[in-house]
């Protein structure tokens, strides 16, 4: 077999099951681009689906990866290592919720985490086991956070689900309100909606869902997986909403693409998980924990923070300028690198447009584009990113 896309785009549809629709096979990634196998260079506004944050194969990441692998790839919960152990005080610190770090490996699975912890916590607190979420939110594909993920695209199909969940409106609080009776022990929610729209929550609502939470003894549970881990500006999206959640959960881009997933608690919640009651065969493992150890001093060391909330501002303003030009151009929306474009129309057709233009983009839900560029872009390739989305709505719109 010869090693182009066709080739391998053919091999995929015959032995790999079509869960996914995928166009292209990429060989490699530096930075902010990637090459495919036929050697063309996209720039990456997917970032892996908000994994490559410090971009692709950083340096910094690549070295402790390579060392860790080096020295010992997995070593199993009943041993203690300490890339695992630096990493969750880190995370605490970070945070500044002052508890505990459990790990895992997707957040698929860190969001089940934070479901077992609440029901098993609510089970010694009055026999509560309800869990409101917000409507067009995501939380993964397990059974349980399927059953969380309140949308009927993705639940067809799986009945019976896992039962305990009740859906509200997002930005709602009086319908968070009404969802809330005496055996519900959990609010489960994105500060920034990803998968569904890119939708941030307002402050006043984060505020709501906290104020709520104190009052009904319920725990706030963010699930950060998609807006975590720098993307938004601060180092956890929630953080830009001056309320703190009781537990949080992380993957994507906490690894750099080496699958890991974590549930952060605070204090209150350090302890409900206690011997035998979770557990994860790779949870914590050393290459992975190594990898975000790296990803967190990029972080810090190349300023990225700063450089999400200046770069992401230019970025918004070339998209308005876009929606001023062109009437299919609906609206830009999100926080800091997390950006949804808002169409008049079919969002799949335009990411194929830009596809063509060399510019990698996802979708979120049917009519939004949604635009996850490292936290590394610079002014200079955002310069050039933005003149092959030009060329890409002139080739759909027409100039
Ligand atoms: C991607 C995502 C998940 C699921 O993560 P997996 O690693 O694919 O299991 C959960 N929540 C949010 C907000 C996500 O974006």
């Amino acid at each position: 077999m010869s090693n182009n896309t066709q080739d391998i785009l053919d091999l995929y549809k015959s032995k790999v099951m079509p869960t996914y629709t995928p166009s292209l096979v990429l060989a490699s990634g530096t930075g902010v681009t990637v090459r495919d196998v036929d050697n063309r260079v996209y720039y990456d506004f997917t970032s892996g689906i908000a994994v490559h944050n410090v971009g692709h194969c950083h340096p910094r990441v690549v070295e402790a990866i390579k060392d860790q692998a080096a020295a010992m790839t997995h070593c199993s919960n009943l041993f203690v290592n300490a890339p695992a152990t630096l990493l969750a005080q880190k995370l605490v610190d970070l945070s500044g919720l002052d508890g505990k770090v459990f790990f895992c490996n997707s957040g698929a699975e860190a969001n089940e985490a934070a479901i077992k912890l609440a029901r098993r916590w609510g089970s010694q607190n009055g026999g509560r086991y309800e869990i409101v979420t917000m409507r067009q939110g995501f939380h993964g594909r397990t059974l349980a956070t399927l059953a969380a993920t309140g949308q009927a695209w993705c639940q067809e199909g799986y009945d019976p689900l896992p039962v305990g969940f009740v859906y509200a409106d997002f930005n709602d609080i009086e319908s968070v309100k009404a969802a809330v009776t005496d055996k519900t022990v959990a609010i489960m929610l994105e500060a920034v909606q990803g998968e569904g729209g890119v939708t941030p929550a307002t402050e006043e609502f984060m505020k709501g869902v906290r104020a709520l939470c104190d009052e009904r003894n319920l725990l706030m549970i963010c699930d950060e997986v998609q807006c975590g881990m720098g993307r938004t500006g601060t180092w956890f999206a929630w953080q830009g909403y001056d309320v703190k959640p009781d537990l949080f959960t992380l993957a994507k881009a906490l690894a750099d693409g080496i699958p890991m997933g974590a549930l952060v608690s605070n204090a209150k919640f350090a302890d409900v998980f206690t011997p035998s009651s979770h557990a994860s065969t790779f949870g914590g493992n050393p290459v992975a924990a190594s990898a975000a150890l790296a990803v967190i001093d990029v972080i810090e060391e190349e300023n990225l923070l700063e450089n999400v909330q200046k770069t992401s501002t230019l970025f918004r303003e070339a998209l308005q300028a876009l929606v001023d030009k062109y009437d299919k151009l609906l609206e830009v929306r999100g926080k800091g690198f997390m950006v949804g474009l808002v169409v008049d129309g079919d969002a799949k057709e335009i990411v194929e447009a830009l596809q063509g233009q060399s510019i990698l983009a996802l979708t979120a839900g049917p009519n939004v584009v949604r635009f996850l560029p490292p936290l590394t872009l610079g002014e200079g390739d955002l310069e050039d990113a933005v003149d092959m989305i030009s060329d890409a709505f002139d080739c759909v719109y027409g100039e």
